[in-house]
């Protein structure tokens, strides 16, 4: 356990103080203890993957971070298109991995992050995301004040765009997910071309945290294409940004706090709400404010 842990260094978008401590839980049984004490205790926590989807306070605040240790990090393939991973498992590399040995999880191509924070926020592109391919998934929840590891079904989980819901969650800590085989020659070029039209849309390599708003529903218009009929691509706030390639991303861009990004989300909101009388929701996670 580490106190005061400077949360800056484990988010995409290198902002935010001190949480009051970061904790690693390396098996399951270390995960259900820490969980129940930090529970029985009513404190302040949250499970972090990689910090590419999140938004942290400025200064020091209560929250305690629990993140799933190296031992979460693994998967492995059978012969039927199942593939098991854990919650730690990095989704860049699964995509990659499973590509090579003939699993196609093309569509989560370019997406940064942990498998748990990808179903945590049912990470896709489009209508489309992970949540479509789970078959099972493992996880600590917590059920009548107790604090228990427990196995799903897919048809138990309620999800869609950029959302998903299960009961009691806490920590996601495997899944079964059934994908389509085909040639690693065949996925592989999919793979790199959705990576290069990424760099060629999305301000890759800048400090952001992904698309910040969800595309609002039953409108045809995305929110980035709201934002910049906004005329807000490249505005400023502090040291955050509106990203010149892609109206949806804030960008850290010199020495911003998270002040400087909250504030800039705010504005992007109300110049939206005005000019098209529509409500954007965040998609990002706000986490310890
Ligand atoms: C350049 C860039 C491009 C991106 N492109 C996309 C995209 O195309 N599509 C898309 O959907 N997203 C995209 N994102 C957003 C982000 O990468 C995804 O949402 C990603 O899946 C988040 O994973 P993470 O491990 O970083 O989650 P974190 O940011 O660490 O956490 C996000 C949420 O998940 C929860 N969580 C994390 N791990 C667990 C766990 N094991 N159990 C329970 N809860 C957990 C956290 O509590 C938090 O609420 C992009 C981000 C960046 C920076």
């Amino acid at each position: 356990m580490v106190l005061d842990y400077d949360v800056s260094s484990i988010n995409s978008l290198g902002t935010g103080g001190k949480a009051a401590a970061l904790i690693r839980a390396d098996s399951i049984e270390g995960l259900v203890s820490i969980l129940e004490l930090l529970d029985s205790n009513s404190m302040d926590y949250v499970i972090l993957g990689s910090g590419t989807n999140t938004v942290f306070p400025d200064g020091a605040f209560g929250t305690i971070i629990v993140k799933l240790g190296k031992s979460f990090d693994y998967c492995s393939f059978k012969d039927d298109g199942i593939i098991c991973t854990g919650g730690a498992c990095s989704t860049q590399a699964l995509v990659m991995k499973a590509a090579r040995q003939g699993y196609d999880l093309s569509p989560l191509a370019g997406i940064p992050g942990t498998i748990g924070g990808a179903v945590s926020g049912n990470s896709g592109t489009g209508s489309w995301g992970i949540c479509d391919y789970i078959i099972t998934l493992k996880a600590i929840f917590k059920y009548n004040d107790k604090i228990v590891y427990d196995e799903i079904d897919s048809v138990n989980i309620e999800y869609g765009y950029r959302y998903f819901k299960l009961k009691g969650l806490i920590a996601i800590t495997e899944l079964m997910l059934k994908t389509r085989k085909d040639k690693a020659k065949n996925i592989l070029p999919v793979i790199h071309g959705d990576v290069v039209k990424r760099k060629i849309s999305q301000p890759v390599g800048a400090k952001t945290c992904g698309c910040f708003f969800k595309n609002p529903s039953g409108i045809k218009k995305s929110a980035g294409a709201m934002i910049d009929e906004c005329g807000m691509k490249d505005f400023y706030y502090g040291g955050a940004k509106v990203s010149n390639k892609h109206a949806n991303f804030i960008e850290n861009s010199s020495n911003a706090t998270s002040e400087d990004i909250v504030v800039l989300s705010r504005i992007m909101k109300d110049r939206v709400k005005e000019k098209f009388d529509t409500e954007l929701d965040y998609e990002v996670k706000m986490i310890g404010f």
